[in-house]
C-alpha cells in the first residue's frame, strides 16, 4: 500500500510516495512559504500531485510543534503562526484523502524504529540534534504520546537552573546546551578563549561567523578547539540521556540531525557522560547508542507510515 508523507521544515517542504517497507517511490521538495495559507496550499498541491500519479491510501504530514492527541490540530508551532490550527480538516478538504498530522520528531523517530537504526528493539528514544533538540519515545513498540499528545519534548527538560533563555519561554532547556546551535555557540566561546580556539578564531575572522558544518569539518580535521566544542554538547546530551535512562529504561538511543553526521566523534564523549550520569552504573544494564540512518527522509517516511493508523 502506498501513502504520501510530507515533512514541513523551516526552509523546505519534503514530500514523497512511500511504500509499506519505508521505501520512497517518488520524491519532491519545494521551498516553505512563510504565509500560512500559502503553506497549506503548497502541502495540498504536493499531495494532489502525488495522488494523480499513484494509488495513494492516506497522507501523513509532519510539522514542528505540539500536535493534539487526535493528530488533527496544531496546538502550537515554534516557527509558523499556527495556534490551535485545524490543519487536518483544512488539508483533507483540499486533498480528498484521510490526513494525519504528526510532530516532526515523532515521525522521524518512528521511521528509525520501523525501518532504520531502531529495527529489532521495543523501547527506543530518539534525539534529533538540529537547530534545537527534538525527541521521540517508543515504548513497547508504540509511540508514547502522553495525555494530550505532546509528550517527548526531550529538548525542553530543564537542564540548567536559571540557564539560557529558550524559544519555548523557559530557561535552561537541554536544547540550549546540546543542539547544533549550542555547538556553534560553544565554538564561538572557545574561539574567544584563544589557545586551542585558534583555528576557530581564524575561521570566524575569515567568514564572519562559525557555522555548524564548519565546526564539523574542523572536528573531522582533528582540530582540538572544535573537538572541545563537540565534547561540551555531547556531554550535555549524554548526561541528559542518563536521566532519560532512569525514567524510561530504553534499550537504544538513536541520535539524528546534522551533528549526528559526526558519528563516533559525537557518540564516544556522549556515551562516557551517559555512563557517568547513570544511577547504579556498573550493575545495571545499559542502552546502546546509534546514529540515525534515514537522515533527511526520516520525517516524511515516518509521517507516511503513521498516516491512517492507530499508532
Ligand atoms: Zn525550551
Amino acid at each position: 500500500m502506498l501513502k504520501v508523507g510530507i515533512d514541513i521544515g523551516g526552509t523546505k517542504i519534503a514530500g514523497g510516495v512511500v511504500d509499506s517497507d519505508g521505501g520512497i517511490v517518488e520524491q519532491l521538495r519545494v521551498d516553505t512559504p512563510t504565509d500560512t495559507a500559502a503553506l497549506a496550499q503548497a502541502v495540498v498541491d504536493m499531495a494532489r500531485y502525488f495522488r494523480a500519479g499513484h494509488e495513494v491510501a492516506a497522507v501523513g504530514v509532519a510539522a514542528a510543534g505540539f500536535i493534539d492527541r487526535d493528530r488533527a490540530t496544531v496546538i502550537h508551532a515554534p516557527n509558523i503562526a499556527w495556534h490551535n490550527e485545524p490543519l487536518k480538516a483544512t488539508l483533507e478538504a483540499g486533498i480528498g484523502l484521510p490526513v494525519t498530522i504528526e510532530n516532526d520528531a515523532n515521525a522521524a523517530g518512528w521511521a528509525e524504529f520501523r525501518f532504520g537504526a531502531g529495527r529489532g528493539v521495543d523501547h527506543m528514544v530518539m534525539l534529533t540534534m538540529g537547530t534545537g533538540v527534538g525527541g521521540a519515545i517508543v515504548l513497547d513498540g508504540k509511540l508514547f504520546r502522553g495525555g494530550h499528545g505532546i509528550a517527548a519534548e526531550l529538548g525542553h527538560i530543564r537542564f540548567i537552573r536559571e540557564g539560557l533563555l529558550c524559544g519555548c519561554g523557559q530557561r535552561g532547556c537541554l536544547e540550549q546546551y546540546a543542539s547544533g546551535r549550542a555547538l556553534q555557540r560553544e565554538a564561538g566561546a572557545i574561539a574567544d578563549e584563544g589557545g586551542i580556539g585558534a583555528a576557530l578564531a581564524a575561521h570566524r575572522a575569515e567568514h564572519g561567523s562559525i557555522s555548524g558544518p564548519a565546526v564539523s569539518r574542523l572536528v573531522l580535521a582533528g582540530d582540538p578547539g572544535a573537538a572541545e566544542a563537540l565534547r561540551r554538547v555531547a556531554t550535555a546530551l549524554g548526561e541528559a540521556c542518563g536521566g532519560f535512562q532512569a525514567v524510561l529504561d530504553p534499550q537504544l538511543f538513536v541520535i539524528g540531525g546534522g551533528v549526528a553526521q559526526l558519528g563516533d566523534a559525537l557518540l564516544e564523549p556522549m556515551r562516557l557522560a551517559y555512563e557517568r550520569s547513570l544511577p547504579g552504573y556498573g550493575d545495571r544494564p545499559v542502552a546502546t547508542f546509534a546514529i540515525a540512518r534515514l537522515v533527511n527522509d526520516a520525517g516524511l517516511i515516518g509521517a507516511a507510515d503513521l498516516a491512517g493508523t492507530e499508532a
